[in-house]
């Protein structure tokens, strides 16, 4: 018997708050929790690091890893494929990591398929005007690409009801907090508990 992490996955609008919200939980690294880290055709940031952010690789090398099996989901948004690797997310969770994978929801549903007991979680932004004030405070993507994420927001957004837990990035500190109760909650259920104090079970039940 070993000890399994829960897959939580993140769904929201393009600049509805998951990367920073991700990071805000991750900030002191613990030793429990890891985001998983994408590929995608899609070109960097400034700022944004290889195998830190995501694996940036192009559409030869994703379609190579479609071939070879590599991905548990992979999806093209806006334009640019993105996948999860599959042997990376089974290996963390495996060694009790609980592992956060920050992806649309149409890989949401491949994964929910493959792996029923993930948590979905999804993000909204109190508004779409608010929403766009993000996208366009990030100051990383242009106008065009600005434009075709709010168009893709909606549909994005349409597909809330299709998660265990909805969360209202307004209050950035309370919507960190909700997150944080929510992984608290999962790490509290029977199924949670019984595997992790086993022993100490065993222990109170002995006559
Ligand atoms: P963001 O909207 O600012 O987070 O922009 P990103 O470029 O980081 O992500 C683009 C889209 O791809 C978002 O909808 C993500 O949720 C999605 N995405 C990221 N990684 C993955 C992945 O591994 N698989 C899938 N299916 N979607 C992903
Ligand atoms: P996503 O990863 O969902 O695309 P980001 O985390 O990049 O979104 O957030 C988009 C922008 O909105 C960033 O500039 C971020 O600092 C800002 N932001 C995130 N959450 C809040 C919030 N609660 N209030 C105000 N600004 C926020
Ligand atoms: P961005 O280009 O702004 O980094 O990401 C845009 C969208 O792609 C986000 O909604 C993000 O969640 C999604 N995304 C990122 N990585 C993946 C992935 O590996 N798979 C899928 N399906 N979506 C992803």
């Amino acid at each position: 018997m070993s000890s399994h992490g829960t897959l939580f996955i993140i769904s929201a609008p393009s600049g509805a708050g998951k990367s920073s919200l991700l990071s805000a939980l991750l900030k002191d690294k613990p030793a429990d929790m890891q985001v998983s880290v994408s590929h995608t055709t899609r070109a960097p940031r400034v700022g944004e690091k290889d195998a830190q952010h995501y694996h940036f690789v192009d559409r030869e090398t994703f379609k190579q890893l479609i071939d070879q099996d590599n991905f548990v989901e992979w999806a093209e948004v806006f334009g640019n494929f993105y996948g999860t690797s599959k042997v990376v997310i089974e290996q963390t969770l495996a060694q009790g990591i609980d592992v956060f994978l920050d992806i649309d929801w149409q890989g949401a549903q491949q994964v929910k398929k493959l792996m029923p007991k993930a948590v979905g979680i999804f993000i909204l932004p109190p508004s779409k005007d608010e929403l766009e004030r993000r996208l366009t405070g990030r100051g990383q993507d242009n106008t065009d690409v600005i434009k075709g994420r709010m168009a893709q927001a909606v549909s994005e957004i349409s597909h809330y009801n299709e998660y265990e837990y909805v969360i209202v990035n307004d209050d950035f500190d309370l919507a960190l907090a909700d997150l944080t109760a929510i992984i608290r909650s999962q790490r509290l259920t029977l199924a949670s508990q019984s595997h992790t104090h086993n022993g100490m079970i065993m222990d109170l039940l002995a006559e």
